[in-house]
């Protein structure tokens, strides 16, 4: 199978040396990347800025904004037979980006927002690709997750529970559990992302 796999953090520009980030490692998507080459898998790999070495046999591609990401998914899904969504998207970004750097004044200020775009729900609704969501969650974890499955019209939601600190974002270790269209759950244990990541590719290939 042809895997696209997205990993990591989007950084949003608030000028030209600031941006709006989050915690994601990368090491989900990453571990992904190698079990799905390890089990014979043909594997791009859409990566943000992260501290990890690159999984030998995988074609990597750099992201940094959310935009980036949105094109680089469109432009490599014509080509894959699954698309596992890890990467960690801003659900917002500056709504505009100022061309010199912002100068401190001594008094508040206010940083003007904007939705990204969803680019999950924004995919079209004909395939000719499974779609694989995460969704990490600090609290009501199976109703986001369901939420999320429908919403983003996913073949498959893995969610984890990010507030414990053992697990998710990160970590070495992580939990997940794996929410199915037709309403089953499989609860994958936890192990280190590595593990998951083997138990999750056998999943995929049969979803
Ligand atoms: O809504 P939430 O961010 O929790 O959804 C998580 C899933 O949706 C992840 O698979 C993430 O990569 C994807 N996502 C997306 N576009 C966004 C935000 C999240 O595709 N703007």
């Amino acid at each position: 199978m042809r895997f696209l796999i997205t990993a990591g953090p989007t950084r949003e520009a608030i000028d030209p040396v600031r941006y709006l980030s989050n915690r994601s490692s990368g090491k989900m998507g990453y571990a992904m990347a190698e079990s799905a080459i390890e089990s014979g898998h043909e594997v791009v790999l859409i990566s943000g800025p992260v501290n990890l070495p690159a999984p030998p046999g995988a074609q990597l591609i750099s992201f940094s904004s959310s935009d980036e990401l949105h094109d680089a998914v469109r432009e490599h899904l014509p080509n894959c037979d699954i698309l596992v969504m890890c990467a960690a998207v801003a659900d917002y970004k500056p709504a505009d980006v100022s061309a010199q750097k912002i100068k401190k004044r001594g008094e508040p200020m206010a940083l003007e927002l904007v939705p990204t775009r969803d680019i999950l729900a924004s995919l079209p609704a004909e395939r000719t690709y499974r779609v694989v969501g995460f969704a990490a969650e600090t609290e009501n974890v199976e109703e986001n997750a369901r939420r999320k499955l429908r919403a983003k019209r996913c073949d498959l939601i893995v969610a984890n529970d990010v507030s414990d600190a053992k697990i998710g974002m990160e970590s070495d270790e992580n939990e997940v559990t794996v929410f199915f269209k037709n309403g089953e759950k499989r609860k994958i244990p936890r192990a280190s992302k590595k593990n998951i990541a083997r138990a999750l590719t056998k999943i995929f290939e049969n979803v």
